[in-house]
């Protein structure tokens, strides 16, 4: 079917356009129909412009809502009254002389003009729907800024000599810590490809054939519990390179992303504050600082260990707890002598939730009559509520030293073993930064974390398993632990971490085929599983492997971050929901008994 093509695009019209006459083609993003005239907001990827229609002259009765057109009609001035200074076209609107429905709309499953009423519109409905959502300027102008992003660093790489290849989708297991997808291979039934969970393995080939950078825009697949950042299927910017320390490659990627984040800010007007150089923490660091490697840098609120204080003390769950090994730290909570008793009850349950037995607490009283009960140390300081009344005035001054307690806060703790006690206190730790205000989403505050262990205990395997991936490789000086001591031995790895949440990982990697053998050979994995699942590169770095380590930024959480995003589905033009089905697609979906037969499977 022929069509008047556009002269113009809708959000280019402006003023002096006026008399003239345009051509547009587009979509009726907003009709109103006001008895004597009809207003059009035609829409297309530049933007809006009103249309007016005379129904004395044409009858705009088939012009619904996010049906298609073509258009012609002349410019024209609004008057002074109607004009709309919040549109760049607002000046203008197009006296429409003549138009041709390209394409029809059905009755719409939600009202893509509306953004309010859009915000409550089902997220499932909205992905079937995709095509229609994304309609919506606010949620384009997000892919566009994805765009830009990922231009942004090809554009870095290849400025400093990277070459980006492709690598294989259909291919064998490697481990990033996640289940496998796997797709069976019709020609010898039994036998299954893997999606690749990274492209490490190809990436530290590509090392071994000399290609020294290598970068690739990298479709990442694992089959792993689904939460509001993570998807079955992801991108990474994936990138290695030869001949480089640690340092090297932490300096390539602070370069990267302060360079793009800031041109982006600029150029999109996110509205950003411009990102700082990157905070340095340890693995160990973090851990005893946050309560986590994932630490959010927006605001301090650094956790503190009373144990030692409160060894000895007459307060049982204090006592008890070191007693059996465990640890006493808390968390302050600024201004928190405001909250009632419920409140505080409340932060409990919130503890509780992620398996702490329970929550300790007591206020930070600004002056002797700051409510009831208060207690006046030798410090000068006051205290009330709580447990305050089971610990002796000595533990309670120090307590309110190592807690660098301010009058006012409510100090939290929670007395457990180390490992569980970190993972109530980092989520408290958020959650009262939360409640402060203190979680700017116009900060972003990247950091490192480093020098993360090699491997961790499997209690349930009874194992060691990698804390990266078994291709990482062991600092030099804790090489001599690692038969004797494996738990002790750090590795040359690194994430990078943004507001709490993780951005990147990277590692130094192994490139001498013993020390790979050995990790294996920690890892439980025998030699000839190590022959059938990696003989492949065991093989390889038996011919002059260069020294070699990479790290591989998520896209996906980039575009969260910019946008402040809590869920990673609002920066995927077509994602997954629940445990990775696709509305739109209705994937995954059952396959036809010919196909099961050609696979050589059949349901158990
Ligand atoms: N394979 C990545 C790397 O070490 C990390 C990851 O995929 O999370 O470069």
């Amino acid at each position: 079917m022929s069509f008047a093509q556009r002269s113009h695009t809708c959000g280019e019209i402006r003023a002096e356009h006026a008399g003239q006459t345009v051509v547009l083609n587009g979509w009726a993003h907003k009709v109103r129909d006001l008895g004597g005239v009809t207003f059009v907001d035609l829409r297309d990827r530049s933007g809006l412009v009103q249309l007016l229609i005379d129904p004395a002259k044409l009858d705009p009765k088939d012009i619904r809502n996010e049906c298609c057109l073509s258009l012609e009609g002349v410019v024209r001035l609004r008057s002074e009254q109607t004009r709309n200074p919040k549109m760049p076209t607002g000046d203008v609107e197009i006296e429409v002389t003549g138009f041709q429905i390209l394409s029809a709309a059905k009755p719409l499953p939600f009202p893509v003009s509306d953004e309010d009423q859009m915000n409550s519109v089902n997220e499932e409905l909205r992905i079937k729907y995709r095509y229609l959502d994304l309609r919506r300027p606010s949620m384009s102008k997000k892919f566009a800024l994805r765009a830009a992003a990922i231009r942004k660093m090809r554009q870095y790489l290849d400025d400093r000599g990277f070459t980006e290849i492709e690598t294989p989708i259909f291919t064998k297991s490697t481990p990033e810590g996640a289940r496998d997808y796997l797709v069976p291979y019709r020609l010898e039934p039994g036998k299954f490809y893997a999606l690749p969970q990274s492209p490490q393995q190809y990436k530290q080939m590509l090392m071994v054939a000399g290609l020294e950078r290598y970068y690739q825009v990298a479709r990442c697949f694992r089959d792993e519990a689904q939460r509001a950042d993570r998807q079955p299927e992801f991108t990474q910017l994936d990138l290695e390179m030869s001949f480089v320390k640690q340092e090297d490659i932490l300096e390539l990627i602070e370069g990267l992303c302060v360079n793009v984040t800031n041109e982006l800010n600029q150029e999109f007007d996110l509205g950003l504050q411009e990102v700082e150089p990157f905070f340095r923490l340890t693995y160990q660091e973090s851990m005893e600082r946050f309560g986590c490697d994932k630490p959010d840098l927006r605001f301090g609120l650094e956790l503190f260990d009373v144990s030692d204080v409160v060894a000895g003390s007459g307060f049982g769950v204090f006592s008890g707890a070191v007693e059996a090994g465990g640890k006493v730290r808390g968390v302050r909570y600024p201004g928190g002598i405001v909250l009632s008793r419920k409140d505080v009850s409340g932060l409990e349950d919130f503890c509780k939730e992620f398996g702490a037995k329970g929550m300790a607490s007591f206020y930070v009283a600004r002056s002797a009559d700051d409510g009831e009960g208060v207690m006046a140390l030798p410090n000068g300081m006051f205290v009330r509520g709580g447990c305050s009344k089971f610990l002796s005035e000595a533990e309670l001054v120090g307590i309110l030293t190592a807690a660098q307690a301010e009058p006012g806060d409510l100090l939290c703790f929670i007395a457990d073993e180390y490992s569980a006690g970190n993972n109530v206190l980092y989520r408290l730790r958020v959650e009262i930064g939360e409640r402060c205000g203190l979680r700017d989403p116009k900060i972003l505050r990247f950091g490192f974390v480093l020098d993360f262990p090699l491997v961790e205990w499997n209690p349930e395997g009874n194992r060691w398993d990698s804390v990266h991936h078994p291709f990482t490789s062991p600092k030099a000086e804790d090489l001599h632990l690692l038969d004797s001591d494996p738990g002790k031995v750090r590795a040359d790895c690194y994430d990078v971490v943004c507001n709490g949440s993780e951005w990147a990982s990277g590692s130094i990697r192994i490139y001498r085929p013993d020390v790979q053998s050995r990790v294996f050979e920690l890892l439980g994995i025998d030699e000839a599983r190590q022959q059938e699942r990696f003989g492949h590169i065991l093989e390889a770095f038996q011919y002059g492997a260069p020294p070699h380590g990479g790290i591989a930024p998520g896209i996906d959480r980039y575009l969260m971050y910019l946008l402040d995003e809590d869920n990673i589905r609002e920066v995927i033009a077509f994602p997954k929901v629940g445990g990775g089905y696709d509305p739109f697609m209705d994937a995954p979906s059952t396959i036809d008994p010919q196909q099961w037969a050609e696979m050589g499977l059949r349901l158990s």
